[in-house]
This record gives structure tokens, C-alpha cells and sequence, in this order.
């Protein structure tokens, strides 16, 4: 018997997770001790019913671009910059990953019966009975689009294991309902043509939100700590309700952070070009 797999057991049996949507963040090396290895887990969970739906983000598809807009307020300091200088193709049957996602969603995106959204850096990938209706919807623009959808549904969680609250993408969908607009960026499509995607900020103070959250965990504390659960729906309310109230809760440690400075104070806004500018 593998270690603590019965505590997962009873923690599906006593919240009815069996059918649910799982919006699932993991760090694969946390929770070894439980899995034989990634498929051994995604395949526990679809064995119950669930819908896994996972970022599969990749970061390595920006392109430079100058709009006939100013577009101010936009996160962009001199490293974003060199990011985007990188002119790349995307299609949608491109199937990369950032190694920053981990094993477990790469073996997600990668299954045959895997949906995934259509969106050059914050695509997101599916499994499960309910995967094709929550991510088609994604597109460049529309990026929290999925969780849009997963609003709907009654039986929907946020499943960590083994990650904290800075790994949680859906604090960004958080973020977005509150009114914090995400920063616009451009990549080049399979026509050589540019255009505009919407992305998420800097989440590395997420974390702070734990407090205000704990409240929701169906884990209880002590639970070794390796895995937290979150009610979806009210895991947004009360965030959208605490980021209306208090902005610099998600504010990273680091004071010239260019993405938290301009999120907390909406995020970006467009203004015409003067003649010559
Ligand atoms: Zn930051």
C-alpha cells in the first residue's frame, strides 16, 4: 500500500469528490510517495470521474510588436522586452510545455485524448468527461475563459499537491473578476500574422492569501501538508471580495516588480497616438 493513498481515499469519500472538475497544481517530487509516477496519478483521478484541467503554459512564444496604440500601465520592463525578441510560429498543434508547469501537466498535455486551449503562452490542457466544454472556450484574448466555464459547475476544486498558493493560476481568474485587466502581449500566428494575447502577472505573493482562504481548505490541518483543496466558487468569491478591498495583498517581495506595480493599479489602458509619436 503506498503511503498516505488512503488519506487521499478518505478525503474523495468524505467531500463527494467523485465527478468533480479539478483544477489541479502539483509538484510531482512532493508527492512521489504517494504515486508510482505522473500517469499512476492522473490516472487515480480520472478512475474516480474527475476532470483534470491543468495549466500548460509556455513561455518562449512572445514576439516584439509595436501597436499604433500606446498601451501604458502594461508590466513591461527591460526584461520583458528581451523575452519577447523571440519570433516564433505558433500553431495550435504545438504541443510544448514550460519545465516550470512540471511532469505531471506535461503528461496531461501530452495524452492523446488531452484538450488544449488555444492560446500561445497560457494554454491550458485537459482531461476527462468535461474537458472538451471547459476549454474550448480559451483564446488568446479571452485567456481565464476555462475558468469561466468551471464557474458553473457545482462540484469544482482547486487541488494542490505539494505546491503553495503561488502555483494557484486561478488567483489570476481572481485577479481578472475583481477588475484587475490582464497585460497584453503578442505572438505570431500560423499566417505570419501578429497579434494580441492577454497574460497573467506576477504571482509570486500569492501565497499571502492563504490566510484569508484558509477557511475553505477541505483539508484539515495536519494533514501532512502535501495536499490542500479548495471549493472552487467560494475559493473566487472571497478572494474577488479581499482583492476589492485590500490590493497589495498579492505584491511580491520585490519593490520594482513592473507587473505587481501595474496590476494593483489596474492592470493596462490605451490611449492614441499623437501625430509623430
Ligand atoms: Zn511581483
Amino acid at each position: 500500500m503506498i503511503r498516505n493513498r488512503s488519506l487521499l481515499d478518505t478525503i474523495f469519500f468524505n467531500i463527494h469528490l467523485d465527478g468533480s472538475i479539478l483544477c489541479l497544481h502539483s509538484s510531482f517530487s512532493k508527492v512521489k510517495h504517494v504515486f508510482i509516477n505522473p500517469d499512476n496519478l492522473i490516472d487515480y483521478f480520472l478512475g474516480k470521474g474527475c476532470t483534470l484541467v491543468t495549466p500548460a503554459h509556455h513561455y518562449q512564444r512572445r514576439v516584439r510588436y509595436k501597436p499604433s496604440m500606446n498601451i501604458l500601465q502594461n508590466g513591461i520592463d527591460s526584461d520583458n522586452e528581451s523575452h519577447q525578441s523571440m519570433d516564433r510560429i505558433y500553431t495550435p498543434e504545438n504541443t510544448e510545455i514550460s519545465s516550470e508547469m512540471g511532469i505531471v501537466a506535461k503528461h496531461i498535455l501530452l495524452r492523446k485524448e488531452s484538450f488544449i486551449g488555444y492560446h500561445p503562452e497560457n494554454a491550458f490542457a485537459s482531461l476527462g468527461p468535461e474537458a472538451e466544454a471547459i476549454i474550448q472556450s480559451q483564446s488568446p484574448w479571452n485567456v481565464y475563459a476555462p475558468y469561466d466555464r468551471i464557474m458553473t459547475y457545482d462540484k469544482a476544486f482547486i487541488l494542490l499537491l505539494g505546491v503553495d498558493l503561488c502555483k494557484a493560476t486561478p488567483i489570476h481568474y481572481a485577479e481578472y473578476v475583481s477588475g484587475r485587466i490582464p497585460f497584453i502581449r503578442w505572438y505570431c500566428d500560423e499566417n505570419h500574422v501578429i497579434r494580441p494575447m492577454r497574460v497573467g502577472g506576477c504571482s509570486d505573493g500569492f501565497d499571502s492569501c492563504s490566510s484569508v482562504v484558509s477557511h475553505l481548505n477541505q483539508c484539515k490541518p495536519g494533514n501532512s501538508g502535501w495536499i490542500n483543496i479548495y471549493p472552487f466558487k467560494d475559493f473566487i468569491h472571497e478572494l474577488v471580495q479581499i482583492f476589492r478591498q485590500n490590493h497589495e495583498i498579492t505584491r511580491c517581495s520585490d519593490p520594482e516588480c513592473p507587473r505587481c506595480r501595474d496590476i494593483l493599479k489596474g492592470g493596462p489602458f490605451y490611449s492614441f497616438k499623437r501625430y509623430g509619436e
